[in-house]
């Protein structure tokens, strides 16, 4: 018989995640037997109780234990999992976060499919979109993976802001010393007009265009239509940042890609299989 995969996702508060959906549905395409589990550190244990996230290494070496073939890693143990792993990828070691982690003979490797998400959809949705000057709203998990991926890209300069200085503040130095001082340019969020009036581009990765934070992340009369604007949130795909972008006729990418080419890439590591990536991109859209 065919081999067959367990695999899962420890976070808090999964249970709505599509990657079980997105992965089982591959695997089906492959004619594989893949179980995915979600292994909720916000889920009850017992009367009154949640695990909590100091119980994601626990969770990390059952599943090791009991045979998983591999795990996503979710918020908030894509930074902290790191210490209890055996090697990291590259593009892991520098972001220093990781979201896969694949068993082999016993070692936990950590991998981090977020950057190579976020690179092959911008590649597909933005094809020639110029990276002379971009500004990056948000410098929290997702914000650390995509500017990461646009200095991998050949992007030149990047003005980073977030409503929390620190963050940015932050963010902005790791990307300095990894690729260069001056490179990344810390702006509050008072600087975002004149940054923003001279920008080639604009990557928006807060919550914010989310169901639970409607609206729109700045002003709306920030934009222009001499912007491309690319979306890190994908549920929805369609949000009011985009909406107002298209309108101004701005090229514009959603979060989608992200999220179906790094679960593509996940897919990959722990099978060792081809994903139908197109497949894949279909099902997120429908999910
Ligand atoms: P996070 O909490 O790590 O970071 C969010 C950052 O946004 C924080 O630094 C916060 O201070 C900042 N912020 C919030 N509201 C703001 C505002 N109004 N103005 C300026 N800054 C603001 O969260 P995260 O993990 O980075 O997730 C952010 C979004 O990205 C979520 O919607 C998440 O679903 C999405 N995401 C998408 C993908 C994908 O594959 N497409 C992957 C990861 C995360």
């Amino acid at each position: 018989p065919a081999r067959s995969y367990l695999t899962g996702l420890i976070g808090s508060g999964i249970g709505p995640s599509l990657s079980p959906a997105l992965h089982e549905r591959e695997a089906d395409r492959h004619g594989l037997r893949l179980l995915y589990r979600t292994l909720d550190l916000a889920a009850p244990t017992g009367p009154g109780g949640v695990r909590g996230a100091e119980a994601a290494p626990e969770l990390l070496q059952a599943a090791r234990a009991v045979g998983f073939d591999g795990l996503n890693i979710t918020h908030p143990c894509k930074q902290s999992l790191i210490d209890h792993l055996d090697e990291l990828s590259p593009e892991a070691a520098e972001l220093g976060a990781v979201n896969t982690v694949v068993f082999r003979k016993g070692r936990a490797v950590g991998h981090n499919t977020d950057v190579t998400g976020f690179t092959q959809s911008f590649a597909r949705g933005l094809p020639g979109a110029p990276l002379g000057h971009v500004v990056q709203l948000g410098a929290g998990g997702a914000g650390a993976a995509v500017s990461h991926a646009l200095f991998g890209m050949g992007a030149d300069r990047l003005t980073l802001a977030d409503k929390d200085p620190a963050r940015t503040e932050w963010l902005t130095a790791d990307l300095n010393h990894r690729f260069g001082h001056g490179r990344a340019i810390a702006a509050d969020l008072a600087a975002l007009p004149e940054a923003l009036a001279r920008a080639d581009g604009l990557v928006h990765a807060t919550p914010v265009g989310m169901a639970a934070h409607p609206g729109l992340p700045l002003p709306a009369e920030l934009l222009h239509g001499g912007l491309w604007v690319a979306e890190v949130v994908y549920r929805p795909l369609n949000t009011e940042l985009l909406r107002q972008a298209r309108r101004l006729g701005c090229r514009t990418l959603d979060g989608g890609g992200m999220a179906a080419f790094q679960a593509a890439d996940a897919f990959r590591l722990f099978t060792g299989l081809e994903p139908h990536t197109d497949r894949m991109l279909e099902d997120l859209a429908r999910l």
